[in-house]
């Protein structure tokens, strides 16, 4: 018989995150011929989701939906995925590395005494059919690959650097709703009362496929509007270096870099960004990189695909201008 994976996807904002579609083709990329695949859905209104994710070529999925788990906390959500695995006994489980993933992952390893490999950006399979895990070491200045030498094996992988597994119309798998009692008393020990969200938030900085990020040439938190503009043209989310942040142009939740959030979309815009080694940690894995700056021997445009030395004043409105008429 062969290996039963377990892919642990998530909702947020009444859909799935894209991440819970890529950590599918990874793990798929893990299977041979005759492996198992098995989706996780734990939340409140989650079994809402438990179609499309069947739709991904996943045999079974395992919903557990309750009112107890509107918000993530490890104390409750932690007992709901245990259920799941003991229903599901799997030689793999893979998270996405998120701030869900991250947390639960190690938790999950621990308790089965399994290895762990966290932030997976490729996998691949050597001649005898085993995995080889790489993930970026030293905020992305170096690359090491690493392989299991047991079962079960526990992966989180990096939004943004596999493929979306499809979701094929008439695919169906089976639904199973597992059983879930909320922790009895004394319950939980702590509890979320509220979750403010600080981003605009129109699109997960970390899930875009396209980032247009401003440093301290924007100038001021009306620069910054500027960058909103070319972003809602081209469906992008925006983001910041520290710098900016710094000088309160924007929140720090827009951060990237090596103390902010790691991204890795098909195009990252730079403006106003000297191109500093802890902001290159947070972008450098974009796929196109360009760069808006005044100052031709900025570092940034020395990892740039593109390169625009100029005002970004001037450039920004340009670009929009162009984009707006080329994607009318
Ligand atoms: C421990 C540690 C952790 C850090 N973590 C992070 C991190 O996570 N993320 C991060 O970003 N930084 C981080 N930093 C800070 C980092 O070292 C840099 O200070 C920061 O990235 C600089 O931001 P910046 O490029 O916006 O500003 P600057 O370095 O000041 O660059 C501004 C750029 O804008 C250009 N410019 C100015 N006006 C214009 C204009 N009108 N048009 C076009 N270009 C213009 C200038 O030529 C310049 O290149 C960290 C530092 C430390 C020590």
């Amino acid at each position: 018989m062969g290996d039963t994976f377990l892919v642990v996807a998530e909702g947020r904002d009444g859909k799935l995150r894209q991440v819970s579609f890529e950590t599918i083709r990874a793990a798929k990329q893990a299977m041979r011929d005759g492996d198992r695949i098995a989706a996780a859905l734990i939340g409140d209104g989650v079994s809402a989701f438990a179609g499309e994710i069947g739709r991904c070529g996943v045999d079974r999925v395992y919903v557990v939906d309750h009112a107890e788990l509107s918000r993530y906390n490890p104390e409750a959500y932690f007992p709901a995925l245990a259920a799941i695995v003991d229903r599901a006994s799997p030689d793999a489980i893979f998270f996405g590395h998120t701030a869900v993933g991250r947390d639960l992952a190690p938790k999950l390893a621990a308790q089965l005494g399994a290895g762990q490999i966290s932030d997976v950006v490729s996998l691949e399979k050597d001649g005898g059919g085993e995995w080889l895990l790489t993930r970026p070491l030293y905020a992305g200045k170096a690359f090491e690959t690493r392989r299991f030498a047991q079962r079960p094996a526990v992966v989180t992988v990096r939004p943004n650097n596999f493929a979306a597994a499809e979701v094929a119309e008439g695919a169906a798998a089976e639904v199973e709703a597992v059983p879930y009692a909320p922790p009895a008393s004394p319950g939980l020990r702590t509890i979320v009362k509220e979750v403010v969200r600080k981003a605009s938030g129109k699109i997960d900085l970390t899930e875009a496929k396209i980032v247009v990020s401003g440093g301290r040439g924007v100038k001021s938190a009306e620069g910054f509007q500027v960058l909103e503009r070319l972003a809602d043209v081209l469906g992008a989310a925006v983001g910041a270096s520290r710098g900016a942040c710094d000088a309160g142009y924007c929140d720090y939740a827009l951060q990237i870099g090596q103390t902010g959030k790691v991204v890795t979309p098909e195009i990252y815009i730079a403006c106003g960004i000297s191109g500093a080694i802890q902001h290159l940690a947070g972008m450098s894995r974009s796929r196109i990189i360009i760069a808006i700056n005044k100052d031709p021997e900025a570092p940034i445009f020395k990892v740039a695909d593109y390169g625009i030395v100029g005002d970004l004043f001037e450039v920004v409105p340009l670009l929009t201008e162009e984009f707006k008429k080329a994607l009318a």
